[in-house]
């Protein structure tokens, strides 16, 4: 145990998952704490930072997997050090704006948004981020960390492949952040997410073996490559789920309003302030690839049906 962790946070050799509460489910998040011989990193510092017992770790550095306000709401307890994120999503922390613009959301739920960013996820702009591309690699001493630039959630999302030597032989823990594995399936409903990026994403996941794969909500830590492919499975399986839901909706001509309505990533009556726009830019989204294999056809400005 070192400075900031607790007895009962789960340890891979550097690695320490400090785990939120409600094991990291929104808003809620499970940050890692690596420990190097020269220096240690937190990653993602969650809400749940802030409700720990005892000190802080003792750090160098923030990484950050993407600007998301899960991600950042306990960056701002580390204000001496540096923050580091993915050259495209840096902008989403420089200012608040930059932030905003990441989700893309319509004025009358901006508003309230933005007052959450602030009050509830602690936002605190950062003028002078450090940034990093694919393949950067932090090196702790005896740990490395490698960024994965694997967009699709946001522009810059990236996992963190982390190295280290055991007894001789090599450890590899593999940080998923936000291709998160959980029943919700993948969310790519930001002015900035991509679906097709996002697949590219997931099988480029898919092929990296590990001893650990971590997530930032919920799944936590899984520890065999079958139970992970498994989980991976089911979460890429959401995408065809909604795709195929979608399709059948359109068995009669329905506008954006009906789809909206409908739902296809949040469950009706779900209390999500934003549901509405991730259900659109979501559905437009699998509308674009249904229209280009003439799966569906488009019958005027904003009313789709089955082909
Ligand atoms: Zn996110």
């Amino acid at each position: 145990m070192s400075a900031g962790t607790l007895p009962y946070d789960p340890r891979f050799g550097p690695v320490t998952m400090l785990e939120g509460p409600a094991k990291g489910r929104y808003p809620e998040g499970n940050s890692l704490l690596v420990e190097g011989s020269r220096e240690s990193v937190i990653v993602d510092p969650s809400l749940g930072i802030l409700g720990r017992e005892g000190p802080l770790p003792e750090i160098s550095r923030v990484l950050h997997s993407h600007c998301h306000e899960d991600h950042i709401a306990g960056s701002h307890l580390f204000p001496d050090v540096p923050w580091h994120f993915h050259e495209l999503d840096a902008s989403g922390i420089r200012s608040i704006e930059g932030l905003l613009e990441i989700y893309g959301f319509p004025p009358h739920i901006e508003a309230g948004f933005r007052d959450a960013l602030v009050d509830q996820f602690h936002f605190v702009a950062c003028d002078d981020p450090q940034t990093f591309v694919e393949g950067d690699v932090f090196d702790l001493g005896d740990v490395t960390i490698r960024a994965l630039h694997t967009p699709g959630h946001t522009r810059g999302h990236c996992c963190f492949e982390i190295e280290w030597l055991e007894a001789g032989a090599r450890r590899r823990l593999l940080y998923l952040a936000d291709i998160e594995l959980t029943s919700f399936g993948p969310y790519y409903g930001d002015a900035w997410s991509d679906l097709v990026d996002f697949e590219r994403s997931l099988a480029r996941v898919r092929a990296i073996e590990a001893d650990w794969y971590a997530t930032f909500h919920h799944i936590g830590v899984l520890e065999s490559r079958d139970a992970y492919l498994a989980r991976l499975d089911r979460f890429e399986a959401k995408i065809g789920e909604r795709e195929t839901r979608l399709l059948e909706f359109l068995s009669e001509p329905r506008t954006m309003a009906d789809i909206v309505e409908h739902r296809f990533v949040y469950r009706p009556g779900d209390a999500v302030s934003f549901a509405d726009p991730v259900e659109e830019r979501s559905a437009r989204q699998h509308l674009t690839r249904l229209l280009s294999q003439g799966r569906v056809r488009r019958l005027d400005e904003e009313r789709w049906e089955r082909a």
